[in-house]
């Protein structure tokens, strides 16, 4: 059986069971493909993040990046673990305000922030507005004034750390469209410019060096990047930062080749060089962010598939469709991500062909797996793709106009749907019949 799935996850009949909760039921109640949440291992991550910095008594804030998956029920069970929240959109904004998650423990991040969307989180009291760049200064300035408001906010630097990731998931090194960099002086000037600006509050600095990150190397060298920079600019400009920020990017096991540390371990470092580098300089412990997307949603996700057709092709491994793909997982299709997959509906049966798992929409390249390990399916059979909760849904399409799945959670043995499956008339809803005059 797959090693990623706990003994107490076997149903007696062999089934899947995702919070106390047989899959195969979900997938025949609600239909599929589906998408499952154990939300117990959602809470849990959050308190592991949580855990290191409250033993450490160290002012902290665990603000989930809610790109990962933004939705209501997501936003409310975020708010009850007393975690904050990071939102890059109007969008993703409107769905934490929907959930009524506190706007104070909201932060705004984005490299081209709309005037719309920076009125949005100025007359909704947001905690702060992570700048990145200086036209993002010049337009929260013309707001506040507007509004005649007041907004802490922080800049978000690009550090020069590269973390050792997948290319296109790299954000922290010298090259990259986000945020003030720092060699060029870039960062400093942003400073001043924000200071001098009575309605903007400036609280600290941020940085986030990449993802699905598995060493600590990274973020312990952000982190002290991080702290040389405020204390250089305490020097320079008597200016304190209360609070550093290292991002996300923490990284999770997708495959058995992936071998992730726990979260406890990434914050243990982090506020170990944060607090060395603090006493070298003697300055002020700051509060320390971090901002956890993947790593809190992504082991708790299942995408529930029915296989349909089959495809043997001589001398390759077979096709086995399933009724999902690229619409509702973009990722293996745009960054050759790879997933575990099990038989949700006979866990005990024996793995004993490499298959390739295609999608059903019309492109090549929508193949989920390109290589599972599987007992003999047959059609009807559900599969259970393992660790799909990170930007899964989040980024799933209308592809060949397929409706969007249904979203389960599933807690404590009971399950409920937090978002509905798309009808076929959901996918018509905006569109108007156009006539020539
Ligand atoms: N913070 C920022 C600024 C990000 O850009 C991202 C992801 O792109 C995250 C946090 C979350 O990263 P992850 O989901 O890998 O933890």
């Amino acid at each position: 059986m797959n090693s990623q799935i706990a003994s107490s996850q076997v149903s007696p009949e062999g089934h899947l069971l995702i919070g106390g909760v047989d899959s195969v039921a979900l997938a025949k109640k609600y239909g599929t493909p589906l998408i499952v949440y154990d939300v117990g291992q959602i809470r849990q991550q959050i308190r592991k993040f949580k855990q290191v910095f409250e033993e450490e008594k160290t002012s902290y804030a665990v603000s989930y990046a809610s790109k990962a998956f933004a939705t209501i029920a997501m936003y409310q069970v975020a708010a009850e673990e007393g975690a904050y929240t990071d939102v890059v959109s109007a969008g993703e904004l409107y769905t934490a305000l929907k959930a009524s998650f506190p706007m104070e423990r909201v932060s705004f991040h984005g490299n081209n922030k709309s005037r719309a969307e920076l009125e949005m989180a100025v007359k909704n009291h947001v905690g702060k507005i992570i700048i990145d760049n200086f036209y993002e200064i010049k337009l929260l300035k013309e707001v506040l004034q507007e509004n005649d408001s007041h907004i802490k906010v922080m800049l978000r630097l690009t550090p020069g750390i590269s973390a050792h990731t997948h290319e296109y998931d790299q954000t922290g090194q010298i090259d990259s469209k986000f945020g003030f960099d720092l060699n060029s002086g870039q960062a400093a000037k942003a400073l001043q410019e924000v200071l001098a600006e009575p309605r903007m509050d400036m609280v600290g600095i941020h940085a986030h060096i990449g993802s699905q990150i598995f060493e600590l190397n990274g973020f312990e060298m952000a982190a002290q990047k991080l702290m040389q920079i405020a204390s250089s600019w305490r020097e320079k400009y008597g200016y304190t930062a209360k609070i550093i920020n290292v991002g996300g990017g923490f990284g999770i096991k997708y495959v058995s080749s992936d071998h992730p540390l726990k979260p406890e371990a990434f914050v243990k470092a982090i506020v170990e060089t944060i607090k060395q580098e603090a006493a070298k300089n003697d300055y002020p412990l700051p509060e320390i962010d971090i901002e956890p997307g993947r790593s809190i949603v992504g082991p708790a996700g299942y995408n529930l598939y029915q296989v349909g057709s089959r495809k043997d092709v001589p001398g390759l491994k077979p096709y086995v469709t399933v009724d999902g793909g690229m619409g509702d997982n973009i990722r293996p299709a745009l960054y050759q991500a790879e997933y575990e997959t099990v038989l949700a509906n006979n866990l005990k049966a024996k793995e004993e062909e490499h298959v390739r798992i295609a999608g059903k929409y019309c492109e090549s390249g929508d193949l989920l797996s390109a290589d599972a390990f599987l007992p003999k399916t047959k059609p009807g059979d559900i599969l259970a793709m393992l660790d799909t909760g990170a930007y899964g849904y989040s980024m799933a399409s209308n592809y060949n106009r397929n409706p969007r799945p249904a979203v389960v959670f599933a807690e404590n043995g009971h399950a409920q749907v937090v978002v509905k499956r798309e009808s076929l008339e959901d996918l018509v809803r905006l569109d108007q019949s156009y006539q020539e005059d």
